[in-house]
C-alpha cells in the first residue's frame, strides 16, 4: 500500500499503516493546513499549520518536497499502560518554505490511530537560535462537535498563589463555543465527540528543557483553537513567555488520537512513541504501593508516632514504600529523618520524602523551601538522601509552564538520577511524554487529586464521575498520580467517630468500597499513594486489604472493554497472565457487567469483587449479569 500520495498540486495525503486514516492538506492563499479522515469520516476540519519566529514568519508556507517512510519501532516501558509497544507508523516530511524563501520541516509521524506533528527549522548563515512567538497550528473540527476540557487557570491565584496547576473542572460534551472559564483556554489534553463520527484526544508531547508547555487557546469560530503559550504572569513573571532553542531545532509533537469509538483514546501510546530517552540510567528503580499519612491525617501527623503507624501500615500491607510529607524537616530536622528512615527501613519500607519547588514564584511555606530551586541546596541535599536510603522525592507547588520552569523540571529528574531517587510532581503540569524521556520519572498530580476530598464534599460527590473520566482524558497520555483509594467511610482520622460536643464531621465518602478497589486499577501510576490508614487494618473487609496487596501498579496492556467519559467505563489491565478489569458507574443508569462475556473475550476464570448486600464481597465468576448502580463499582481478577 502507497501511505503518501501527491495531488497534481504537490500536496500530499499520507495514511497510516491500515489506510484508515488519512492526513490531507490544504493551501488556501498560502495557508498551509491540515485535515483529518478516519473511514471516510471528516474528524479534523481543516486547521492551520506554521509559527512565528524573532528570524522569521513561517505562517505563509509552500510545500516544496515530501519524504516518507514507512517504520516499525518496538520499545519496552514499564511504568505506562502496556509495557512492549510495538506499532508501525508513517514518517513523512513535508519540506517547506516561506514566502522569503526560508526554510522549514513540518514532520508527521502517523500510526492507525494518531497523527503527530512537529516543525523543524534547520541552522541558516549565522543564526544559532531561534525564539519561537507564536504557532499558528490549529484543531478546527466540524460543526456539532463537544468537548471535554478543562480550563486553564488564571497565574498567580489559589492557594499561596501557587497556580496554574491543572487543578480544575472539566466540562463534559459541552458545545465548542464558549468562553473558558477564565478566558485562557484550556489545557492538554482535549477530548472531542464529533457527533456520531468519531472522537479526537488532542494533546502534546516532547516537551523538555528546550521549549514552554503549551495549551489550547479559547475557541474562535473561524479558526478553532490554536496552541498558545503560558501566561506572562506565570512563575511570578519571571521567565519568557516565548521558547527559545537551538537551530537546528524543533518544537514538540502536537498530537492527534481518533477513532469511531473510544478504544484508541483509552489505549494511545502517541505521548510516548514519538519521543526518546533523554538520558539513560545505570539504576533499577522499583515501583509499587506506599501509604501516606497527609492525606487523611493531615498536617498533625508530622510527628514520629504517627509516621511510624504509617510505616507499619506499609508493612503489615506489604507495600514497598512510604511517602512522608510536607514539614518533616521541622519537626525531624535531618537527623531525626535519617533515623526514621532507618526504622522504615528495618521493617521493609523505603522512603519518598516531600519538597517544595520553590522558589521566587509563589508564597508556600510548607517546607522544605528553596531546596529543590537551587542546584547549590538541591545537589548536597540528594547526596544526603542517597546515605540514608530515599528512594523518591515528591516535589510540589511549580510555577507554570514557561520554559523555565519546564528546564527546572529536567534538572531536578536529572540530579534526582544521579543519586537513584524516583521523582514524582505535584502542583504541576501535565507530562509530556516524560515517562519514557526520564528514567526516574514517575508520575504527576495535574488533576484534582484525592485532598480535595478532604477538603470539600463536592469532590466527594463527583468522585465516580472522575473516575469514568480521567481513564479516558488526563491519565491517557501520562501517569496519574492522584492518590487516592479510601476505605474510611468519613474522611478523617476519626473516620466517623463523633468529635468534640457529639458531632460527625469530615466529609462522606458516596463511593462503594468495590467502587474504591476498581479506581486502584482505573488509575494509572507506577507508584500508588493510597489513601489507607492505619485503622483499615481492623475495620476494612478483608477482602479490599487483601485485593489492595495484590494488585499491581504497573501493567503490561490495557483495553477499553466499554463505557462513555463521565458516565461509567469497563477497563481491562494486564499484569503478566491476569487481567484485572475494573468497572464504575457515575450514572443513575444502571451499569450491566457481563462477566462471561469478558470471561471469553479475555480468556479465563474471573474471581469478582462487587458490592453484596453486606457490603464487599469476593465470590466467583456470576451466571448473571452483574448490575451496577450509581457510585458502585466491581473488579474481575481473571486467570
Ligand atoms: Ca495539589
Amino acid at each position: 500500500m502507497n501511505l503518501l500520495t501527491l495531488l497534481a498540486v504537490g500536496l500530499p495525503i499520507l495514511s497510516g499503516p491500515d489506510a484508515r486514516l488519512q492526513v490531507s492538506f490544504g493551501d488556501d492563499g498560502s495557508r498551509l493546513s491540515y485535515s483529518i479522515v478516519y473511514d471516510g469520516k471528516t474528524l479534523v476540519a481543516p486547521s492551520r499549520l506554521g509559527l512565528q519566529t524573532n528570524e522569521a514568519d513561517y505562517t505563509q508556507l509552500d510545500v516544496v518536497s515530501v519524504d516518507s517512510e514507512e517504520i516499525r519501532d518496538t520499545y519496552v516501558l514499564d511504568r505506562i499502560k502496556a509495557s512492549r509497544i510495538d506499532h508501525a507508523a508513517l514518517r513523512a516530511v513535508l519540506h517547506c518554505t516561506n514566502p522569503d524563501g526560508r526554510k522549514i520541516d513540518v514532520e508527521w509521524h502517523l500510526t492507525d490511530h494518531d497523527a503527530a506533528f512537529r516543525y523543524l527549522l534547520p541552522r541558516e548563515g549565522e543564526t544559532g537560535s531561534v525564539r519561537v512567538l507564536a504557532e499558528a497550528s490549529a484543531f478546527q473540527f466540524p460543526e456539532g462537535t463537544t468537548g471535554f476540557l478543562t480550563p486553564q487557570s488564571d497565574a498567580m491565584t489559589g492557594w499561596k498563589r501557587s497556580k496554574p496547576s491543572y487543578e480544575e473542572f472539566y466540562s463534559f460534551d459541552a458545545p465548542l463555543d464558549r468562553r473558558s472559564q477564565y478566558g485562557h483556554g484550556y489545557t492538554f489534553p482535549g477530548l472531542f465527540r464529533v457527533g456520531d463520527d468519531g472522537w479526537v484526544l488532542v494533546s502534546e508531547t516532547g516537551v523538555d528543557s528546550r521549549y514552554c508547555a503549551s495549551h489550547l487557546s479559547d475557541y474562535d469560530p473561524a479558526t478553532g483553537y490554536t496552541v498558545a503559550f503560558p501566561m506572562p504572569e506565570e512563575n511570578n513573571g519571571n521567565g519568557t513567555v516565548e521558547p527559545a532553542f537551538a537551530l537546528p531545532g524543533a518544537t514538540p509533537w502536537r498530537t492527534l488520537t481518533v477513532g469511531a469509538d473510544l478504544a484508541p483514546i483509552v489505549e494511545t501510546t502517541v505521548a510516548f512513541d514519538v519521543v526518546e530517552p533523554r538520558y539513560t540510567t545505570t539504576r533499577a528503580y522499583r515501583y509499587g504501593k506506599s501509604s501516606w499519612s497527609w492525606i487523611v491525617w493531615q498536617d498533625a501527623s508530622m510527628n514520629r508516632e504517627d509516621q511510624v503507624a504509617y510505616i507499619d501500615l506499609a508493612a503489615a500491607m506489604g507495600w514497598p514504600y512510604i511517602l512522608i510529607d510536607a514539614g518533616w524537616d521541622q519537626e525531624f530536622g535531618h537527623e531525626g529523618m535519617a533515623e526514621l528512615v532507618s526504622y522504615a527501613r528495618s521493617v521493609g519500607v523505603d522512603v519518598f520524602l516531600w519538597y517544595s519547588s520553590s522558589g521566587w514564584w509563589n508564597d508556600i511555606v510548607q517546607s522544605p523551601v528553596n531546596v529543590m530551586c537551587d542546584p547549590l541546596a538541591r545537589k548536597p541535599e540528594m547526596r544526603w538522601m542517597e546515605s540514608i536510603g530515599v528512594k523518591g522525592i515528591k516535589v510540589d507547588f511549580f510555577g507554570g509552564d514557561k520554559q523555565e520552569t519546564i528546564r527546572l523540571y529536567e534538572a531536578i529528574l536529572s540530579d534526582a538520577d544521579d543519586h537513584g531517587l524516583m521523582c514524582i510532581f505535584h502542583g504541576a503540569t501535565l507530562p509530556r511524554g516524560w515517562e519514557r524521556m526520564y528514567p526516574n520519572y514517575v508520575g504527576s498530580e495535574a488533576v484534582l487529586a484525592s485532598e480535595n476530598m478532604i477538603f470539600g464534599q463536592n469532590h466527594c460527590d463527583l468522585e465516580s464521575k472522575y473516575a469514568a473520566l480521567h481513564p479516558f482524558l488526563r491519565n491517557t497520555v501520562g501517569c496519574m498520580e492522584f492518590g487516592g483509594v479510601f476505605l474510611n467511610k468519613r474522611l478523617n482520622r476519626a473516620n466517623g467517630a463523633p468529635g468534640p460536643g457529639g458531632r460527625v464531621f469530615g466529609t462522606q465518602r458516596r463511593t462503594t468500597d468495590a467502587a474504591e478497589l476498581a479506581i486502584a486499577v482505573l488509575y494509572q501510576n507506577p507508584i500508588q499513594n493510597f489513601a489507607l490508614t492505619p485503622n483499615n487494618l481492623t475495620d476494612a473487609p478483608a477482602a479490599a486489604l487483601d485485593f489492595l496487596r495484590e494488585v499491581p501498579t504497573t501493567w503490561d496492556e490495557t483495553r477499553l472493554i466499554d463505557g462513555y467519559p463521565g458516565r461509567n467505563i469497563v477497563l481491562a489491565r494486564r499484569h503478566g497472565a491476569a487481567w484485572y478489569v475494573a468497572a464504575i458507574n457515575a450514572s443513575d443508569e444502571p451499569l450491566t457487567l457481563d462477566v462471561r462475556a469478558i470471561e471469553a473475550r479475555l480468556g479465563g476464570t474471573a474471581s469478582v469483587l462487587s458490592t453484596g448486600k453486606d457490603g464487599l464481597q469476593r465470590t466467583a465468576a456470576a451466571k448473571k449479569p452483574l448490575r451496577i448502580p450509581k457510585d458502585d463499582g466491581a473488579v474481575l481478577v481473571i486467570r
